[in-house]
């Protein structure tokens, strides 16, 4: 088995990528925040709203600021931050930088977030699939046989997972780590609501780790779209070499800033949903048709009932909207239930009596 220390960025980045010469802005060229700006045609008399933003400007190519808040936020340099029109600009991008279309491959293990598999065939990456075991947790032994092919480059897990809610097996993280020459994804999207410490602590221990979180649940911030990617500085270069200058808009950088100035909401709205996820959880264990309900670290839980696809559409009959994963490998008859607030949980429950 190779260990860590033969990871080499050079040997995996596609070369049209190594050798790019990146697109230099404007505000490339000129970083000053004075003077009279005749450099980027933009309209000097306004735009369309209010001015008081500058929505006539372009915005910071490098989100300097928004940066430095989350640096502090995240304990970690802003060299090790990449941020993305969500996180999947921040997956997208990975395909682009590492997989070359219809040579390279990714390895994902089904049942998880759908937009790994989307990037890989809009890409035409080849998917190698290893499903979960039963109960939820990486097949480490029919995983580690595929870390070999050279032309594996990207490994995607998603921990707390989507849609099954759990924590992957750190020890199995580790060895897929260590004994890989690409790139290791883990997607965090959930993490706030786990007990578990985030892997962007053992950045410094593996340079071809790539951490992803998002502020579209926890942070409560789905409509900015914005999401992290957390690496070691050459991956961080390479992001930026390939991403689209100025992919974070102005008003998203201005209204995290804003937000991120309340970051205690966050932490209080973590504690509502997780103690109401425990109340939610307790009442459905009453109702005949729950046949399992699935430990969630996130904020979610997946239940399998006797038949999910009637549960659904009786449901939004009702009004209320959940996930019917009854088609998802692993999940047959299992909806997905998003943690509401207490009211929408009592309607939810309320309509679940009469079903
Ligand atoms: C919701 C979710 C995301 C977030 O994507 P954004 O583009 O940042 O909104 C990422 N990964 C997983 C697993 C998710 O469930």
């Amino acid at each position: 088995m190779i260990s860590s220390n033969t990871f080499q960025l050079q040997k995996i980045v596609r070369k049209n990528i190594l050798n790019l010469k990146p697109y230099s802005s404007a505000r490339d060229e000129y970083q000053g925040k004075n003077g009279i700006f005749l450099d980027a045609n933009e309209n000097s008399f306004g735009s369309l709203i209010h001015n008081e933003h500058q929505l006539n400007r372009y915005p910071d190519p490098h989100q300097k600021l928004l940066k430095e808040k989350i640096a502090e936020i995240e304990q970690i340099n802003t060299e090790n931050i990449f941020l993305g029109n969500g996180s999947d600009e921040a997956i997208d991008l990975l395909f682009r930088a590492f997989a070359e279309p219809s040579l390279d491959s990714v390895l994902i293990c089904p049942p998880t977030y759908g937009m790994y598999e989307v990037s890989a065939n809009i890409n035409a990456i080849q998917l190698i699939e290893v499903p979960l075991t039963t109960d939820f947790e990486l097949d480490i032994d029919k995983i580690l046989p595929h870390l070999t092919n050279q032309n594996l480059k990207l490994v995607f897990l998603c921990s707390p997972n989507n849609p099954t809610g759990n924590i992957l097996n750190k020890n199995h993280i580790e060895t897929i780590l260590k004994n890989f020459h690409g790139i290791v994804v883990i997607d965090e999207a959930y993490q706030d609501f786990s007990k578990e410490i985030s892997w962007t602590k053992k950045l410094n221990d593996f340079p071809n780790l790539v951490v992803l979180k998002t502020f579209s649940k926890a942070w409560g911030m789905a409509n900015l779209r914005l999401g992290m990617a957390f690496a070691d500085a050459e991956i961080i270069n390479i992001y930026n070499k390939v991403k689209p200058p100025y992919n974070i808009n102005g008003e998203t950088q201005r209204l995290m800033l804003e937000g991120l100035e309340n970051k205690s909401r966050k932490y209080r709205a973590v504690d509502d949903i997780v103690s109401e996820k425990a109340k939610l959880l307790n009442r459905l264990t009453n109702f005949a048709f729950v046949k399992k309900i699935y430990p969630s670290q996130a904020n979610f839980l997946l239940v399998k009932v006797e038949n999910s696809n009637q549960l659904y559409d009786y449901l939004v009959s009702k009004q209320i909207i959940v996930r019917n994963r009854h088609t998802t490998l692993l999940c047959e008859n299992c909806i997905r239930i998003t943690i509401g607030t207490n009211m929408e949980n009592m309607m939810l429950l309320k309509a679940l009596e009469s079903f």
